[in-house]
């Protein structure tokens, strides 16, 4: 996509993947420099124990913690989503917790790059 600018065509990456608005946090991101938002830390454990955590590929569900609870098996990190996603960078990868009184969604916007754009106050 060398000409892309010349052409007018959007870049196929961002075409794919429309990154969203971060929600401004309390740290500077150092992984983007793009301001202040709040990423995930790849040693999340993506359980919240009552309710469910979700990552998604575009529409497709990945991983689901209410789903391995049943299948009984081992619980994600966010390191173990990252490495799902380095398989298909190009599409949107999310991951939302959803818990009494919590809730976050997080969207990937590079590598190892995390980044919040929703919370809100979860069902109760
Ligand atoms: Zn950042």
């Amino acid at each position: 996509m060398r000409f892309s600018r010349r052409l007018g065509y959007a870049d196929f990456s961002e075409a794919e993947l429309k990154k969203l608005k971060p929600i401004k946090g309390s740290t500077a991101c150092l992984t983007c420099g793009c301001g202040s938002h709040d990423t995930l830390p790849m040693t999340a454990i993506l359980a919240v124990g009552f309710g469910d955590v979700t990552v998604f590929s575009g529409d497709k569900i990945i991983y689901s913690e209410m789903d391995r609870d049943r299948r009984k098996l081992s619980l994600w990190t966010a390191s173990k989503a990252e490495q799902a996603a380095k398989k298909a960078p190009t599409k949107d990868w999310r991951i939302k917790f959803d818990a009494p009184l919590y809730e976050a969604e997080y969207q990937r916007q590079g590598v190892r790059h995390w980044v919040l754009i929703r919370k809100g106050q979860g069902f109760a």
